[in-house]
């Protein structure tokens, strides 16, 4: 194992120009490779052996729904007998995992991250085969996985070395060191299939614990891939483990075993609570208290206020409601606009929602295609249909379209009133729901009413309305005169407030101390 790098100051790793031809042909070219990779079947991996079963479950492109990306064995078919055995491996593994030099353990997040690179138009591929994320969104996600490799690699440098203390009276000598905490339940969602399942997998790993990764079932071809990126940097076999599955059962499972020790989870807020409730029950044979990293919904709301940039504010909005078909969890769904510039403002932001592109994400130019799945679809459509009984009028979509791909047009609607189900329920689909106020006042008072707090967006040139923002604005990421959406690692530590989860701030300086127990040692000298 190589461990003598040079270690430069961390940086984000630049996005695609794909409108250099160069650039274009080798996203092309990783498509077309992808292409002939679809529909292969795939085993569970646990402690480096490949587990093949009979039952199989199929991961689809969502928008050409009869194209199968991928063939699982479904874990969920023998739960209890495959979990028992991930929970033993991954707990062998940690006896020695856990003696690895931080140094040596970082050194495998970089390797990672140098594979990532070589192949980023293929991850971003099969990206856009997977989850239907357009070329640039596929592009992001894939740099924010060598973003999350890259920093926290760094990050467990530092926590590894000693730590400051004031120095003792006695004669004594002191430390302060961080251990890992053991095995951990990884549990992504599907929304950032490579960056969210990387980074909460590696954080877990580069901190000395080993973990079973319970990859989303809409996206477990993603997981794979990288699954193999960690056995080509010869990562020692069982500090990841792969169960994948149809359902919630392995999750499940995964949640209750008394001998996982935390439970790293990216999802939604029904979900994450019931994560929380189960994990707070203490079993037999159970020595801890289980620590949970859940990372959840929002409700997000940009505001623009009548001295804002219109322009800007239009080109903001529609990017953050309408990018990766509004399935971010800091999209914006909710826009608030102060009256006195309401017509203008709409009237751009309609102008600019119907110029977007709509169609298959490998086409280069497409900039918004298909959601998720058949559930995502119906739930989209359900929600446009409450809004409207509820009051709201229909600026524009409202339409969906299941015959290839489960395409949602992206749909407007005025007139939404403050504590309505539209205004209030996470859709996350392209739908945004706009409320008219006649002032800031209001305007931040309609922004707090809900029970999440990830991402906001202030529009505005007054100093002092975004000073007071900074005050008011109860949201664990607030951004002013830009989308509310992008977070980069490093810049914008991410996570929300409220039901939107424990603010764990991904891509934060503290973010690794979820996942390890800090050791006070005094010896007399
Ligand atoms: P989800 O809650 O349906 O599923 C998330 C994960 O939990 C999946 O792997 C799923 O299989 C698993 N799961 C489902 N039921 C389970 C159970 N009972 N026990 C254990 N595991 C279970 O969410 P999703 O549809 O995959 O992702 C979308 C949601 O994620 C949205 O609500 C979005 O806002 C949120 N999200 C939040 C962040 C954040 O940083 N706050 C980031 C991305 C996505």
């Amino acid at each position: 194992m190589q461990t003598k790098r040079i270690i430069n100051e961390f940086r984000n790793e630049p996005f695609t120009d794909f409108s250099k031809a160069e650039n274009r042909k080798a996203m092309l070219e990783a498509i077309e490779q992808v292409r002939s990779e679809l529909g292969k079947e795939y085993p569970l991996i646990i402690g480096g052996e490949r587990i093949w079963l009979e039952k199989k479950f199929q991961s689809i492109n969502p928008a050409n729904k009869l194209q199968v990306v991928g063939v699982f064995c479904d874990a969920d078919s023998d739960a209890e007998n495959l979990v028992e055995k991930a929970v033993e491996t991954a707990t062998e593994a940690f006896k020695t995992w856990q003696c690895t030099p931080p140094e040596e353990r970082a050194e495998y997040l970089f390797r990672a991250a140098e594979l990532l690179r070589h192949r980023k138009h293929y991850f971003s591929a099969w990206m856009i085969f997977e989850v239907g994320k357009t070329w640039a969104e596929a592009d992001a996600d894939t740099a924010e996985a060598i973003d999350f490799l890259e920093f926290y690699g760094r990050e467990m440098l530092r926590w590894g070395k000693p730590q400051p203390l004031i120095p003792s009276p006695l004669p004594e000598k002191n430390e302060l060191i961080y251990i890992p905490l053991g095995v951990g339940a990884i549990i992504p969602p599907w929304n950032f299939p490579l960056a969210i399942m990387c980074g909460m997998t590696m954080s877990a790993v580069v901190t000395g614990n080993t973990t079973i990764l319970k990859p989303s079932p809409d996206a477990p071809t993603v997981a794979y891939k990288f699954m193999e990126i960690l056995e080509e940097i010869g990562l020692p076999k069982g500090v990841v483990n792969f169960l994948a599955g149809s359902g919630t059962l392995v999750g499940e499972l995964l949640v209750a075993h008394p001998r996982i020790r935390f439970i790293s989870f990216t999802g939604s807020k029904a979900v994450g609570l019931k994560i929380y409730e189960e994990a707070a029950k203490t079993r037999p044979g159970q020595k801890w208290m289980k620590r949970v990293i859940a990372e959840m919904g929002g409700k997000d709301a940009i505001i623009v206020c009548d001295d804002a940039n219109l322009e800007e504010a239009a080109t903001g909005i529609v990017q953050s409601a309408f990018g990766f078909q509004g399935q971010k969890c800091s999209a914006c769904s909710r826009l608030i606009v102060d009256e006195k510039v309401y017509d203008a403002l709409l009237e751009k932001v309609i102008e600019l929602t119907q110029s977007l592109k709509i169609g298959d994400p490998t086409s280069p130019d497409t900039q918004m295609t298909a959601v998720i799945n058949q559930k995502a679809f119906d739930k989209a459509l359900t929600m446009i249909q409450k809004g409207i009984e509820e009051g709201g009028k229909l600026l524009l979509g409202g339409k969906g379209d299941n015959s290839v791909g489960f395409y949602v047009e992206p749909t407007i609607i005025e007139n939404v009133k403050p504590g309505s189900t539209i205004e209030q329920v996470e859709i996350f689909a392209p739908v945004l729901a706009v409320i008219k106020v006649k002032d800031y006042d209001e305007a931040l008072a309609v922004a707090n009413d809900t029970e999440y707090g990830l991402t906001g967006s202030v529009y505005s040139t007054s100093q002092e309305k975004l000073d007071r923002a900074k005050r008011e604005f109860h949201v664990g990421n607030l951004y002013f005169n830009r989308k509310c959406t992008g977070a980069l690692v490093g810049v914008h530590p991410f996570g929300g407030f409220n039901m939107s989860g424990t603010d764990s701030k991904a891509g934060g300086s503290e973010y690794l101390l979820h996942f390890l127990q800090g050791k006070s040692i005094a010896q007399k000298i």
